[in-house]
């Protein structure tokens, strides 16, 4: 274990702060020092979660979507995508069946699809809180207005996950056509926060393009907006996009990214991500020991999730609800950690 990157990490440990300079050595040092890291993110995790790690029933409810994002599989001018949406009926019986494995949060999550209008989210929310009110509902649909969030939070929406893909406005331009803004997506993370949600934002790991910088200021926007959250994952082309030919994100440096999140913010809930168990056949068990606490096993329907391709590779494609979920807890515990069965809200937020 070299000095240095001892004295880094139980410095950002500390003071709960990073430099510039000390991210680039931690990443450009790890080789060989990184299990330090990972023990100081696992030890900081266990403060206030123990060795439980919370589960999420991920139900991807439609992939019609009006952006064109440059990664993203279900972006619109992908004409090769095979286009679906679940009824109310299906998106209802994916709770009953989660309920029954004993998922306590359920996160709606889709494209920007136009025909779930507003009152069509808010009706859902209402319904499933109605059916399972020892629930919590996240959202993942993107952005909205002001009025928008606050009908779904109305409706009984307990968290929304919108990842802001990077604080840094030239290099949003280079992941998104220019009718989008990186401006408008913090300021939907404001919004959300205001309102009330627990929040989680987020980035892909080596997006093209991408920084030690453009990581830096994410974590000082991270550090300005404090999320409950943070979602984090390799970048992972699609074949059918304009970055088909990008490289992959780094696992490794994924893991460094989380840990350190983990070591900055204590109490988040960082889940150990399908892509980063996509780029790695052990990325979730590698992500739970640098710090993650959070696993989002799939409960759509197989057939959707076939469908609902965000990048080439992705697993768990072919089970059923049920067996992901004993693959899942047996991963778990095979690493010393179990499945927590409380809702898994963040300790701060006000319930
Ligand atoms: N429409 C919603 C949900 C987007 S999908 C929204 O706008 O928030 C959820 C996340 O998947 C995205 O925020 C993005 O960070 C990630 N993602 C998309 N394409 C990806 C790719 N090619 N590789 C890895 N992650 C990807």
């Amino acid at each position: 274990m070299e000095k240095e990157f001892k004295r880094i990490v139980d410095d950002i440990r500390r003071s709960k702060r990073i430099t510039k300079t000390d991210l680039t050595y931690i990443f450009e040092n790890a080789e060989g020092n990184e299990d330090y890291l990972f023990e100081a993110a696992r030890n900081t995790a266990e403060i206030f979660y123990g060795k439980q790690i919370y589960i999420r029933g991920l139900i991807e409810f439609t992939n019609y979507c009006k952006n064109d994002c440059y990664y993203c599989g279900i972006r619109r001018s992908n004409a090769k995508t095979e286009r679906y949406r679940l009824t109310e009926d299906d998106i209802l019986s994916c709770c009953d069946i989660g309920k029954e494995l004993g998922f306590k949060t359920f996160v709606l999550q889709g494209g920007e699809d136009p025909y779930f209008t507003d009152d069509r989210i808010a009706d859902l929310v209402r319904k499933i809180k109605e059916r399972h009110p020892s629930c919590a509902v996240t959202l993942s649909i993107g952005e909205k207005s002001y009025e928008s969030y606050q009908k779904f939070y109305n409706a009984g929406a307990d968290r929304y996950l919108l990842r802001h893909e990077t604080a840094n406005e030239d290099h949003y331009k280079k992941l998104h056509p220019s009718a989008m803004s990186g401006k408008n997506r913090k300021n939907c993370l404001l919004n959300l926060k205001e309102i009330g949600f627990q929040v989680g934002c987020g980035i892909m790991v080596g997006t093209p393009h991408q920084t030690t910088q453009h990581i830096y200021e994410d974590i000082v926007f991270m550090q300005e907006l404090q999320p409950h959250m943070i979602g984090i994952g390799p970048f992972i082309p699609h074949k059918d996009t304009p970055f088909c030919n990008e490289p992959r994100g780094s696992v490794r440096q994924t893991l460094l990214l989380l840990a350190i999140l983990r070591l900055l913010f204590p109490k988040a809930l960082l889940p150990a991500t399908t892509a980063l168990g996509t780029a790695d056949a052990l990325g979730r068990e590698k992500g739970i020991l640098a710090g993650a606490n959070v696993l989002m096993p799939n409960l759509s329907p197989v057939d959707a999730r076939k469908k609902y391709l965000l990048y080439d590779g992705k697993i768990c494609t072919g089970e059923e609800a049920a067996e992901c979920n004993m693959c899942l807890r047996r991963r778990v515990e095979r690493i010393g950690y179990s499945v927590a069965d409380s809702r898994g809200d963040h300790p701060d937020a006000v319930i």
